[in-house]
C-alpha cells in the first residue's frame, strides 16, 4: 500500500527535474521530487554558465528552483528511486517507501564516464578530481591533466588556467568534439596545451598523484609526464536504472522518448541527460521540462 500519493513523481532535482516539478505544480498537480545525493545534478560542477543568461552559477540557479517549488508546495523527497512499476493505471515508485503516481517523469540526469586505468580510484581525492570547479583552488600553480575533448573538457580546462601552472589538455582523437567557441578560448590561453591522439595508460604517485602514463593512439608510444592534478571529462552515463525495463532504451542505455517527451510506456516521461538525443545544453534541459510538463497537465486534464 503505498504511503503516499501524486498527480506527479519527479525523479532527479537536477535543473530540467526541478523546472518540470514547477510547471506542474503551479498548474495545481500534486507534485514530489526524488533525489538521491545533493540537489542541482550537473550543474553544480559548473560556476559559468554557458548560453544561460541571467543565472550566476549552477549552484545558485538550483538553489533558487529548490526554493521556488518549496515555496510553490512542491514535496522533496531525499530517497534513493530503485524501481518503477505500473499499478492500475497509475505507478508505484519504489524508494526508502513505495510512493503512488499518476505519472512518472524520470529527470535523473547522467554521471562522468571513469577512465578506468590503474591508479584512477586510488589516488581518488588524492589528485584525481571529478569537479574543476570544486578543486581547481588547490591546484594553485600546479600542473595538472584535462582527458577529453568535449565541452567539459575544455570548459573545466579554462577553469584550471585560473589557478594551475599549466594545464595539459589529452585527447584520443586530432579533432575537438567541443564547440568553437570554447576550443577557441582554449587554444588562445597561454597556459592550456594540447596532446593529440593520447590517451591515459595509468596514473602513478605516492601519497598524491605525481605523474601519468600516457599512450599515443598511433605509434603506442608510452611517455609519463608529471602532474599534481588529473582531470577526466570523457562523456556521460545516463542514471536509467530506476527506469522499468518496459521504457525503451538506446544503445547507450538513454531512454528513449517522443518528441512530447514521453517514452515507449505510456505515463513515463524522460527529460535532460537521461534522455537520448539531449543536446547537453541547459537551455535545452529548461525547455524539455517546460514541454514535459505542458504534456503531462494536459495529459490528466489541469489545463
Ligand atoms: P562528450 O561531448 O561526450 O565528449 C567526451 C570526450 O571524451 C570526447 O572528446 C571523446 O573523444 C572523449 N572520450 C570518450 N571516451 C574516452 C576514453 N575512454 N578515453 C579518452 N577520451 C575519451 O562529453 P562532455 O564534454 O562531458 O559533454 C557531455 C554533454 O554535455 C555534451 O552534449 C556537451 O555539449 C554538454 N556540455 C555542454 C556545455 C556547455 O554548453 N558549455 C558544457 C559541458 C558539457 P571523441 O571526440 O574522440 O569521441
Amino acid at each position: 500500500m503505498p504511503q503516499q500519493s501524486f498527480d506527479l513523481i519527479v525523479i532527479g532535482e537536477g535543473i530540467s527535474g526541478l523546472a518540470c516539478a514547477g510547471h506542474a505544480r503551479r498548474a495545481r498537480l500534486s507534485v514530489a521530487t526524488f533525489e538521491s545525493t545533493l540537489f542541482g545534478g550537473l550543474v553544480l560542477n559548473v560556476n559559468e554558465l554557458d548560453g544561460y543568461p541571467g543565472a550566476e552559477s549552477g549552484t545558485l540557479l538550483a538553489s533558487e528552483l529548490m526554493q521556488a517549488n518549496s515555496d510553490a508546495g512542491v514535496a522533496s523527497i531525499q530517497e534513493e528511486v530503485t524501481a518503477i512499476r505500473s499499478a492500475g493505471g497509475a505507478f508505484e515508485v519504489a524508494a526508502g517507501g513505495v510512493y503512488s503516481a499518476r505519472q512518472v517523469v524520470i529527470a535523473s540526469g547522467a554521471r562522468l564516464k571513469k577512465l578506468g586505468v590503474p591508479g584512477e580510484s586510488e589516488f581518488e581525492g588524492r589528485g584525481v578530481s571529478r569537479c574543476a570547479d570544486c578543486d581547481a583552488p588547490m591546484f594553485q600553480n600546479e600542473d595538472v591533466v584535462v582527458v577529453g575533448g568535449g565541452d567539459s573538457a575544455l570548459q573545466e580546462a579554462l577553469v584550471l588556467a585560473n589557478f594551475c601552472r599549466s594545464v595539459r589538455v589529452a585527447h584520443r582523437g586530432e579533432k575537438l568534439r567541443a564547440q568553437k567557441h570554447l576550443a577557441e578560448k582554449a587554444a588562445a590561453n597561454p597556459k592550456i596545451s594540447f596532446m593529440w591522439k593520447t590517451t591515459v595508460d595509468a596514473i602513478l604517485g605516492g601519497k598524491m598523484v605525481e605523474k601519468v602514463r600516457l599512450k599515443r593512439t598511433g605509434d603506442g608510444k608510452i611517455e609519463e609526464i608529471a602532474c599534481a592534478g588529473i582531470f577526466a571529462y570523457i562523456g556521460l552515463e545516463p542514471n536509467a536504472a530506476c527506469a522499468p525495463s518496459g521504457a525503451g532504451r538506446d544503445a547507450r542505455g538513454h531512454l528513449v522518448t517522443n518528441d512530447a517527451f514521453e517514452t515507449s510506456m505510456a505515463g513515463i516521461w524522460a527529460i535532460g541527460a537521461v534522455r537520448a538525443g539531449y543536446s547537453g545544453l541547459l537551455r535545452d534541459a529548461a525547455a524539455e521540462a517546460q514541454k514535459a510538463a505542458d504534456g503531462i497537465v494536459k495529459r490528466l486534464g489541469f489545463d
